[in-house]
C-alpha cells in the first residue's frame, strides 16, 4: 500500500524520536497522545489527511487535513503519502511534507496510525518506536466509543469489530499500555518516551567514544 518517496535518514540528533501510537479507535489515543504533547513540547504531532468527515469539534489542519477520495488518491498517485491504509472504509495517510517539515526542527515526532500504517513507517524508519494502546475490555471500549457524539450504530458495530483485529497486531509492537488509568497510561508513556530518549543518547555516547578511540589509534 505505501508509496516509496525518497526520504533519506530523517535525522541524526541523538534524541530525536519517532514516536507510534496506534490503538483500536476510541481506546483514547487523542485524549493520551495530547497530555503527552503537553509534557514533551518539543514533540511534533504529525496531522495525518483523511477523507473520514470531520467531527462536531475537529478542525481542518489540526486533528487531520480533511480531503475528499480524489483528493486523496491524487496524492497517492503522486507519491506524496510516507504511509497510507484504508481503515474503517476511509483512507488516511502520513505526507511526506509532513516528516519533511519535522526534519531537524523539533525533538521528535508523534504519529497517530492503525497497524498497517505502523508497519509501513517501521519498514522505512527502523528507529521508530512503536506503542499499541490497548481498552481495558471491549466494554469499556464500547463505553467510550458512545461518548463520542458522533459515532452512529453502524460506525461503532464496525469500529468494535474492527477493533478484534487490531488487537491481534499486539505482537508487533515494542510497548504495550493498557489506557484503564489515565494517569497511569499517560505516566507510562511518558517513561517510555524517557527511557527511549535515555538509550538513543547513551548509544551515541558510546559510539562516539569508540569513533575517538579508534581514531586516535591511527
Ligand atoms: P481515540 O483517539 O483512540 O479514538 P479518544 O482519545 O478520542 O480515543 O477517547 C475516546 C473517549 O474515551 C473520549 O471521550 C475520552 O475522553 C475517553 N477516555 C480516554 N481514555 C480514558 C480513560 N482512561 N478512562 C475513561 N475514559 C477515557
Ligand atoms: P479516527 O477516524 O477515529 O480518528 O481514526 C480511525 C483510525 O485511523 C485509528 O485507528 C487511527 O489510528 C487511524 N489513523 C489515523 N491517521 C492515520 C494515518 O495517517 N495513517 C494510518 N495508517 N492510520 C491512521
Amino acid at each position: 500500500m505505501s508509496s516509496e518517496p525518497d526520504l533519506g535518514p530523517i535525522s541524526t540528533a541523538d534524541d530525536f524520536i519517532l514516536l507510534i501510537l496506534s490503538s483500536p479507535s476510541g481506546a483514547g489515543k487523542t485524549t493520551l497522545s495530547s497530555r503527552l504533547r503537553a509534557a514533551f513540547p518539543g514533540l511534533r504531532f504529525s496531522v495525518s489527511h483523511t477523507t473520514r468527515k470531520p467531527r462536531a469539534n475537529e478542525q481542518d489542519g489540526r486533528e487531520y487535513h480533511f480531503v475528499n477520495r480524489e483528493q486523496f488518491l491524487a496524492m497517492v498517485a503522486e507519491n506524496r503519502f510516507v504511509e497510507w491504509a484504508e481503515v474503517h472504509a476511509n483512507l488516511y495517510g502520513t505526507s511526506v511534507a509532513e516528516i519533511e517539515r519535522a526534519r531537524g526542527a523539533c525533538e521528535g515526532v508523534l504519529f497517530d496510525v492503525d497497524y498497517q500504517g505502523a508497519r509501513q513507517i517501521r519498514a522505512r524508519y527502523p528507529d521508530a518506536v512503536t506503542v499499541f494502546i490497548l481498552p481495558p475490555s471491549l466494554k469499556e471500549l464500547e463505553r467510550r466509543l458512545r461518548l463520542r457524539a458522533s459515532e452512529d450504530e453502524a460506525s461503532l458495530t464496525t469500529r468494535l469489530s474492527a477493533a478484534l483485529g487490531e488487537v491481534e497486531h499486539y505482537g508487533f509492537f515494542d510497548y504495550l499500555v493498557v489506557n484503564d488509568d489515565l494517569d497511569l497510561a499517560d505516566r507510562q508513556l511518558q517513561s517510555i518516551v524517557h527511557a527511549e530518549r535515555c538509550r538513543r543518547q547513551r548509544r551515541a555516547r558510546l559510539a562516539e567514544r569508540m569513533l575517538l578511540d579508534t581514531r586516535s589509534s591511527r
